[in-house]
This record gives C-alpha cells, structure tokens and sequence, in this order.
C-alpha cells in the first residue's frame, strides 16, 4: 500500500508542523492525508527539498506500475491495482487478450488472425468486448520474418502489439518497423537484459521481463529501475496453470501487501504455452483473469470461446460497488411519431437493455423514458423512493415529451402499478397505463396497444 497519511506528514517541513498555508490546505495534515488519498501534487508544497521530493514520489506510487502498450484509442493501459480481492474495493484495468501470431504461420492465416482482431467485437450492455493484442512471435529462424510480419500487423490493424523473439536482432528488427505503436517487446532476460538497456534508454517502449521464477525476475527489475526503466511487465516463467496461478498470487501479495517496488508491475501469462486445445486455453485464461495477469496470450479464439472470456472480464473488472447505469433521458427507438407509445423505465442498465431490446423486437415505434434511479432496477428504485410517482412525473415534465407527443399516455412497468395514482395526480393532464410485468411480455402487448393510441389520436 502507498504512505499512509500520517506516515506522509512526517516528512513535511518541520516534521507537519511548518502549517503555512501555501499549498491551499490549512494545515500540513490537510496536505498529507490529501497527498496519500491521490487527490494533490507534491509540486503544491514550496518547501520540500529535492530529496525529501523524490522520496515521497516513490513511496506515494501505485503499489502496482501503470503500464501502457500501444498508442491512441487502441491503447491497453494495464496495472495500478490497489487489492487483492475485487471485493475490497475494484479492479481498475481490464486485462489485455491477445492473439498470437507465428511468423511460421501461412501467410494467409497470419492475414485472418489480424483481421480477425479488428472484426471479433461484441456489443454488451452498451459497450463494446473485443481482444485487445496481437502476440507476434518469431518461429521460423528467418532474421527478417518478424519485421515482416510486424509490418503487416502495423499496416493492418491499430491494435496494441507484442514483439516476442529469443533472438534481440530480429526483435529490434520488427520494433524498428512499429516503433511508433508503443509494442511490448519480449522477452527481457538475465541473458540479454544487457543488449536492451541502451535501446529502451534510446527510444523507451513496455518490455515483458522473464525468469525461471518469482524470485528471479527481482534482480532483473532491480537493474531495470536503477536505469530509470520501469515499463514492466513480469513473466515469472510459469508454464502450467498451477504454477501459473502461484507465481500471479505471490507477485500480487508481495506488490500490494509489502509494498515491495521490484514486483510492482503488471504480469503476463501464457495459456497458449500450457495447453493446445483451445477450450483448455480458454479455461487456463478464464483463471488468470481472476488471478491476477494483466495480459493473456491466445493461440486462437473464435467467437464462441472469446465471447465467455471477455463476459468473465468485464464481470471481473466492474465496480461491485456502483451498479451500470445508463444515462436518464428519453430514448427514440425506432422512429417514433406524435402517436407512438411513450415507456418508462429505470436506469440500470441490464433494465434499460432488456426493455429498448424487447421494444424494438415489438418493432413498434416507441419512447423510451428511462429515468435516473442511480443504478437500481424499477421496483428496488420504487423501495428506495427513486421511481415514485412525483419523482416519475418531474421526469417526464422536464424531458420535453409534452411538446412531442400527442396522445400524451405514459406506460408504466406492470410491477410498480401502485404509482399510478400518484402519477396521475403529479403529471395532469397524462393518461396513466399499467402495462407488462415482465419485459418478455412487451412484444406480444406493445403492438395492440399502439394500434389503440393510433385510432384515440
Ligand atoms: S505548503 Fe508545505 S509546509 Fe506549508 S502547509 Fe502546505 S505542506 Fe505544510
């Protein structure tokens, strides 16, 4: 964990006691509890010496090295966890999956694997699943294939890429052609660590950095921060899910419990080195995702085993303390006109994609109203007094739809129909329908009922 507040006052001026105001905050405390929650800049202090600076710099750090591979909007930042268990608090930053590609691979697989990366996306509760890397690994001995390949992964996709050889020339080789994608090269060894650091010191990229074991990647990234080059990614040498699992634990624990600097940075894991069926990959994956890698390597996937993994991600990687949500406001779905059916909802967002999904498999025209009841479900947002009849009616007054539509009836849910007297009393004017119970039941009620409206207009 970072420095506590009261281990940061300490180390300000006159040991916390100088308290005199120019960083904004009323007393050094302020400043220091302030400093250890993330929330101010050392910079705001005058007074610090550059020591005193440096020091607190490193020991304020994120127990865990944010990392960054690639570059723009297909950028994967990955590391920077604060827990051990996800429901302490949250994990932050999804894992990256990545697909290998070999450079002995046929070109014309090589040429699907890339494209494959780009079109295998998902849409799922409003945001979009896809596998985040291309893993090109040098296999065929050829000095030159890996930059060819990296060529053809640069040209082809904007994907975040990982450059794997044993061989550092043909691995300089591909970096030279990508360079400006920000690649992950691996790997760093104790063998080759020497040939890399002017390189990395020249033109800084993330480097994955392997040992036979937890204990020996420690030197290695002891060398590595003394040279000022701390864009790790740590691979412990683990080649089965066992020991996989293992050597992800202990880097978390010892990250995240002592603090310990020399494996504070995010991990790599093989999969596609553990198992060749692809279902026992995804199995191993599915694992890691769990514990505790930020990257997962892949030989293959397709549809149907990528799907379950990335599902498995985003459940792993949301806050269990804030329910999805979607934004309050009126929803046109389809082409709704004066006489279409207004709907009301609320705004979790498994609520709002079950409903506007059914409504649209109506394909009846209609509004969808969703109203905000921070994240809960229409009858938990009823309990907790977020989708009353008075609050329902503010919405709907506010929203404009009065000067849209001209049958002015507002559908209800079938489970909160005890708002509808308050409703009707709090929005005159508006006829109040109870419809459906359950969201299955819209499309076989929807139509009928808009043909009523169409003939009342
Ligand atoms: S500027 Fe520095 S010395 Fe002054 S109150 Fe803030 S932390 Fe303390």
């Amino acid at each position: 964990m970072p420095l506590k507040g009261t281990d940061v006052v300490k180390k300000l001026p006159e040991s916390g006691k100088k308290n005199c105001k120019e960083c904004g905050f009323p007393t050094c405390f302020a400043f220091a509890m302030k400093l250890s929650s993330g929330g101010a800049s050392l910079d705001r202090c005058p007074h610090l010496s550059p020591e005193v600076k440096a020091e607190l710099l490193d020991a304020l750090a994120p127990a865990i090295k944010l990392v960054t591979i690639g570059t723009g909007d297909s950028a994967l930042q990955i590391g920077n966890e604060e827990v051990i268990y996800r429901h302490e608090k949250t994990f932050l930053h999804p894992p990256g999956v990545a697909l290998l590609i070999s450079d002995a691979e046929p070109e014309s697989v090589a040429a699907e694997k890339i494209k494959k990366i780009d079109d295998l996306k998902f849409e799922r509760i409003g945001l979009t699943l896809r596998a985040n890397l291309l893993a090109l690994r040098h296999e065929s001995g050829g000095q030159s294939a890996l930059a060819a390949l990296a060529k053809k992964a640069h040209d082809g996709t904007k994907a975040a890429l990982i450059l794997i050889s044993e061989d550092t020339d043909a691995l300089f080789a591909a970096w030279d052609v990508c360079a400006d994608r920000r690649p992950l090269l691996y790997p760093v060894t104790k063998d080759n660590i020497d040939r890399f650091i002017p390189k990395l010191k020249e033109r800084p990229t993330p480097v994955g950095v392997r040992a036979g074991s937890t204990e020996e990647l420690v030197p290695l990234t002891a060398r590595l921060r003394q040279e000022k080059l701390d864009d790790l990614v740590l691979d412990p040498g683990s080649r089965n899910l066992t020991d996989g699992i293992r050597d992800q634990t202990l880097i978390r624990r010892a990250a995240i419990k002592q603090n310990f600097r020399y494996l504070g940075y995010p991990t790599i894991a093989f999969p596609c080195l553990m198992a060749k069926d692809p279902l026992e990959q995804m199995l191993a994956a599915s694992a890691f995702i769990v514990k505790f890698a930020s990257i997962v390597v892949l030989s293959d996937f397709d549809r149907h085993t990528l799907l379950p993994l990335l599902a498995q991600r985003l459940n792993i990687y949301t806050d269990p303390r804030m329910p999805l949500s979607v934004k309050e406001q009126v929803y046109e779905l389809g082409e709704p006109n004066p006489e279409s059916p207004v709907l009301i909802t609320a705004n979790w967002a498994l609520t709002y994609f079950i409903v506007s999904s059914e409504v649209e498999g109506s394909k009846v025209p209609a509004y969808l109203c969703v109203k905000d009841t921070e994240g809960l479900g229409v009858l938990t947002g009823w309990a907790a007094g977020k989708f009353t009849g008075d609050a329902v009616a503010g919405f709907i007054k506010k929203s404009g739809l009065e000067q849209k539509v001209k049958t002015r009836t507002l559908l209800i849910p079938g489970i909160v129909a005890r708002i509808r007297g308050d409703l009707e009393e709090a929005l005159p004017g508006w006829k109040i329908v109870v419809g459906p119970r359950e969201a299955s039941e819209i499309p076989g009620f929807l139509p009928g009922f808009a043909a009523k409206l169409k003939q009342q207009a």
